[in-house]
């Protein structure tokens, strides 16, 4: 009887084992692509008032470590820098963001250094943006761009949460709050995207910052930057992934 019972508890670990083994692709390999930059909605949505958010940052911070957006209702300024996700807020107060806080417009990847450089020049943000130019394998892949440094002065926005019907963005902007830091440490925490990516991006540079204490930061305006290191990590893949909001099914993303 002992006998039958194991026998029978092999043959059911046995058909476990099989089952697992089957080409289901809606298994997830457990090797995560870590040069993927993953993408809830467009920059073309985002700039047309698409506000209303569906995605999780519970399911956000499983997609990478490093990234940049907003939050439902374009509530602040998304910053994401070594697995800690910060909202900076109108106020210039910034918070850890919550599981269940939802976001409209967010780019996400895991950070790996593909290129390293100290340069020992100091930079405006057009200097620098000149110099990561020529850093750049091509002009046809994206980049997560990284820059850790002293700032002598950092000009950042920030957006307080709209209220339903969603104004335009640029409508919503003009209730920005400006935030001058002035001797401060930090991270430029950006992405480059390629030009043909036109509504879905915000083509070439955009960069988030955060203090190295997370007090403060913003979507960067300006910047005069004393030192630095710049890291780049070269990404192929966009996971681009679209509302399934109403908002979104209506909105006219073929008029400018
Ligand atoms: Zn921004």
């Amino acid at each position: 009887m002992k006998n039958e019972s194991s026998l029978l508890l092999i043959f059911l670990v046995c058909l476990l084992f099989l089952a697992g083994c089957g080409s289901n692709p809606q298994v997830a390999s457990p090797e995560v692509n870590r040069d993927v930059i993953y993408q809830v909605s467009t920059y073309g949505a985002l700039s047309r008032g698409i506000f209303g958010a569906e995605i999780n940052f519970a399911f956000l911070k499983k997609q990478g470590d490093f990234g940049l957006g907003t939050l439902e209702g374009l509530d602040g300024e998304m910053v994401a820098l070594d697995g800690g996700f910060y909202q900076v807020k109108s106020d210039g107060t910034v918070n850890h963001i919550e599981d269940e806080a939802k976001s409209p417009f967010a780019m996400i990847t895991f950070f790996d250094n593909d290129l390293e450089t100290s340069p020992s020049d100091s930079f405006t943000y057009s200097r620098l943006t000149s110099f990561l130019d020529n850093l750049l394998l091509s002009r046809n892949i994206f980049y997560a761009i990284r820059v850790d440094g002293d700032f002598e002065y950092v000009k950042t926005r920030s957006v307080p949460k709209q209220e339903k019907p969603y104004p335009a963005l640029e409508a919503a902007l003009k209730s920005q709050s400006v935030f001058e830091l002035r001797n401060v440490s930090g991270t430029l925490v950006g992405f480059w995207s390629p030009t043909y990516t036109g509504e879905i991006d915000v083509p070439g540079y955009h960069f988030h910052f955060i203090t190295s204490d997370r007090k403060a930061g913003g979507h960067v305006l300006d910047f005069q930057l004393r030192r630095c290191v710049i890291r780049i990590d070269n990404t192929t893949v966009l996971d681009l992934e679209l509302p399934r909001l109403d908002d979104f099914y209506r909105a006219n993303l073929e008029s400018k």
